[in-house]
């Protein structure tokens, strides 16, 4: 078996420069369209893997799988059992691994092994992931430079959060309102947050890591302190890629429209992401906005937890979203962690320091009602009165002048814990537990 293209696809990952990177690609798929295409692999990974191919005009020339029998077919590609290999000219080929690193170490690398078997001198590329990348980064920097625009969703899809991916940041400063040049500090590290729009919800999740079946005293936050919030943080940042509304349910939130079109008029703002549980459906002016290429919809499915009216306004709000041609991020997440209550758990500081650094919460910022959190956790605690405010581990944004805001942002940024973190079984001690269980 010839590995190839490894050192390639690495120079493609680690180089800076644009114009490197789509040289670099160009190479690869010269090569490739000159070979025939083979993906081992006929599950998720195969199939973005496939269709990347084919935006690049490569149709592969089959895919294996030892699922065949249920597979089939993957975007008009067939799908066969890895013995298939066999038919193959090892020379003009070229495999590509479309499996992920998990699945092979669990099947004891059958995959390898049957390429041993089947086409012992067959060219390979390892890691179908980062030809998909690199296939996708191409097509998107040429749209980019095209002034084409992009669907958000798709890019939310492709993990372009996770991966920060250049593009997608360089698109969304293309399509935000970008302030003129202002002579204070600016925050470079702080670029998204979420806001608490409220803890209203129709759903009482047990492990919800907001805590809003057990909030008392609920309130809406007002439309005017939200906007104001959002644009005092904005204002103080380098940019801000996005900002969430969650809840709570953000459209029982009865100025939910008129908060989105004042934060789209925010400047240095790239997209306004509302999170649901899909169980209300939105009013005639929202569903309106919901139309707006800077509006993303992110839904959580949990059709299996309820029943009756609020089953129905799923499915309705999902047929809604069709007939308005609206596409939406779908989160299928069927376990979550529970984080626990807000005992002290008594660690050292190193450890807490460890468990923050490697919780992927740490940066899930929450602001509400004038006060800027640093992670759903803690805002619960607080929230709650289990925890005091400490200095230093929030930001009071009514009381911090515009011109000291990036300074505070920064630093609350490189923040290394938080009495929250003290006070919760993440990232290690949390059991997984199915997702949106009903109290
Ligand atoms: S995240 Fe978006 S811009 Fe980046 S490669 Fe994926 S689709 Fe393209
Ligand atoms: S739907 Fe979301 S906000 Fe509502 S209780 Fe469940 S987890 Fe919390
Ligand atoms: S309190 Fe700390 S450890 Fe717990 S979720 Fe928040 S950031 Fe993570």
């Amino acid at each position: 078996m010839n590995i190839i293209f490894g050192e390639e696809i690495e120079n493609f990952k680690n180089v800076e420069n644009t114009d490197l990177k789509l040289e670099n690609c160009k190479k690869i798929t010269d090569f490739l369209s000159q070979k025939n295409i083979v993906i081992y692999g006929g599950g998720a990974a195969g199939s973005t893997l496939t269709l990347a191919l084919k935006e690049h005009g490569i149709t592969p020339e089959f895919i294996v799988d030892r699922k065949f029998d249920v597979i089939k077919e993957v975007h008009n590609c067939k799908v066969f059992p890895p013995e298939k290999l066999k038919e193959l000219d090892a020379q003009n080929s070229v495999v590509i691994i479309a499996i992920n690193a998990y699945v092979i170490r669990n099947f004891n690398n059958e995959t390898y092994q049957n390429i041993e078997k089947f086409l012992p001198d067959a060219n390979v590329i390892e890691i179908g992931a980062d030809v998909t990348n690199m296939l996708n980064y191409t097509k998107c920097e040429k749209k980019l430079r095209n002034g084409e625009p992009f669907n958000i969703v798709n890019c939310l899809n492709c993990g372009a959060e996770t991966k920060c991916c250049g593009i997608y940041e360089r698109y969304l400063k293309k399509i935000a309102k970008l302030p003129q040049e202002r002579n204070i500090t600016l925050s470079k590290k702080f670029d998204w947050f979420g806001y608490i729009m409220g803890q209203y919800c129709t759903l009482n999740c047990k492990h919800c890591c907001e805590h809003v079946p057990y909030m008392k005293n609920k309130t809406f936050a007002k439309k005017e302190q939200i906007i104001a919030d959002c644009t005092k943080i904005a204002q103080a940042s380098e940019f801000i890629r996005y900002i969430e509304l969650i809840g709570g349910e953000p459209f029982l939130h009865p100025e939910l429209a008129e908060v989105v079109k004042g934060l789209l008029e925010i400047e240095n703002v790239g997209y306004v992401k509302i999170f649901t549980n899909g169980t209300v459906v939105p009013k005639e002016d929202m569903r309106e906005l919901l139309k707006n290429p800077r509006v993303v919809l992110t839904f959580s499915n949990y059709m299996g937890q309820v029943d009756g009216k609020l089953a129905d306004n799923i499915t309705q709000l999902r047929e809604m979203l069709k007939a308005d041609n609206i596409d939406y991020v779908f989160s299928e997440s069927k376990m979550w962690t529970d984080w626990g209550d807000f005992h002290d758990r008594g660690r050292s500081d190193e450890e807490t320091e460890r468990n923050a650094a490697n919780c992927f919460c740490y940066n899930c910022h929450r602001a509400f009602n004038g006060i800027l959190y640093r992670c759903p956790h803690q805002y619960a605690g607080i929230i709650q009165g289990f925890m005091e405010y400490k200095e230093g581990e929030y930001i009071d944004l009514e009381k911090t002048p515009p011109e000291k805001m990036g300074e505070a942002l920064e630093a609350f940024e490189n923040l290394k814990y938080t009495e929250g973190c003290k006070r919760c079984d993440m990232p290690y001690d949390c059991p997984e537990v199915p997702a949106a269980i009903q109290l």
